[in-house]
């Protein structure tokens, strides 16, 4: 087969000159040669390698002229016609151009992609490596998750000592009920400004702060339920499958927009993301059924959880300030009125 083109058909604009005529080019692949010859006359205009010319970016509806580096240039007629191996990327930008539909489709497809690995495969994934991450890692995160947090926000406990050991007791208690292994939990007291609240680490730690003590001091069995839920966050790997998944979408998001020392910042304060605060509401409702499910086992009312949600929520004004409504135990725990409604009756 011939590697010599049929004539193209354009107008030649001659060199250092705003002479244009209508020409014919003839390509030879074969030995890198272009004739340009005036159409009507036959005469030849210029003759070159084709691989010396240089092409027009590659834009819709708009020809794609061909420079000879002398000045003098042939414009193909028919907007559409691609030079032979010219540059890949700007035919991939023009067939992108040309193919809007495809382009938005592609984005729709992309968007469609990002959701689905975000909300389905990466928690999915989340639950399955949590569940086999090795107890020494998950002990490893605790302990550096609650430095972190005792560094960050948390003050030495100002409980009094009769009430601490209290709390203490019913908590060994409730894990010799549940028959919990009691060297994988631990119960911290923690001193908070930004009032009430209980959390979950990696490796079972659970801290309670001064002021959620002090709000149930008088019916300590709700205290119990509060420390139900937050067991539940830890049999069921919360803290783990929140940090895998944090992790994973920032490398995800950074690998596809580019933004690799955002994602870095990310994985390394990901200590942060080992407490409560960033359980979804799909954890959140797990650990509610295993408060209100152990409960009913131990003999006690689901009642108990009902009302310690009550508790907590009454203990919350409404606040305009952001540094408290970011951190309070309602914005980690939302919708507590459907929380209590859930209760199994
Ligand atoms: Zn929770």
């Amino acid at each position: 087969m011939s590697a010599i083109s049929e004539p193209i058909v354009g107008t030649f604009q001659h060199a250092a000159s705003s002479r244009i005529d209508t020409a014919k080019l003839c390509l030879d692949l074969d030995s890198d040669q272009i004739i340009v010859s005036d159409h009507l006359s036959d005469g030849v205009l210029q003759r070159q390698s084709y691989s010396s010319c240089s092409m027009s970016s590659r834009l819709p509806g708009v020809p794609m002229a061909l420079s000879f580096g002398d000045g003098a240039s042939f414009t193909p007629a028919d907007p559409d016609f691609s030079w032979p191996n010219s540059s890949k990327s700007s035919s991939f930008i023009y067939w992108l151009e040309r193919k809007w539909l495809y382009g938005l489709l592609a984005i729709g497809l992309m968007i469609g992609f990002l959701t689905g690995m975000v909300k389905v495969a990466i928690p999915f994934a989340a639950v399955q490596v949590a569940s086999v991450v090795p107890m020494t890692i998950s002990q490893e995160m605790g302990q550096q998750s609650l430095s972190l947090l005792d560094q960050l926000y948390f003050e030495e406990s100002e409980l009094e000592s009769d009430t601490m050991a209290q709390v203490q007791g019913n908590w060994d208690v409730l894990l010799k009920r549940l028959e919990l292994p009691q060297e994988h939990y631990q119960l911290q007291f923690r001193s908070w400004h930004l009032g009430p609240n209980a959390m979950a680490l990696a490796d079972g730690t659970v801290v309670v702060t001064d002021s959620i003590v002090e709000l149930m001091q008088d019916d300590l069995h709700l205290l119990d339920a509060i420390l139900l839920h937050e067991i539940g966050h830890v049999e069921h790997r919360h803290s783990l499958q929140a940090v895998i998944r944090t992790t994973v979408t920032t490398v995800l998001y950074a690998i596809i927009f580019g933004d690799i020392e955002g994602a870095g910042e990310v994985v390394l304060g990901a200590g942060v993301g080992l407490v409560d605060l960033s359980f979804s509401r799909e954890m959140e409702r797990e650990a509610d059924q295993f408060a209100y499910q152990h409960l009913l086992e131990i003999d006690r009312s689901s009642k108990d959880f009902a009302m310690a949600l009550r508790k907590l929520k009454s203990a919350y004004p409404v606040t305009d300030s952001d540094d408290k409504k970011d951190w309070n135990y309602l914005q980690s725990h939302p919708d507590i009125d459907q929380r209590i409604e859930a209760r199994p009756h």
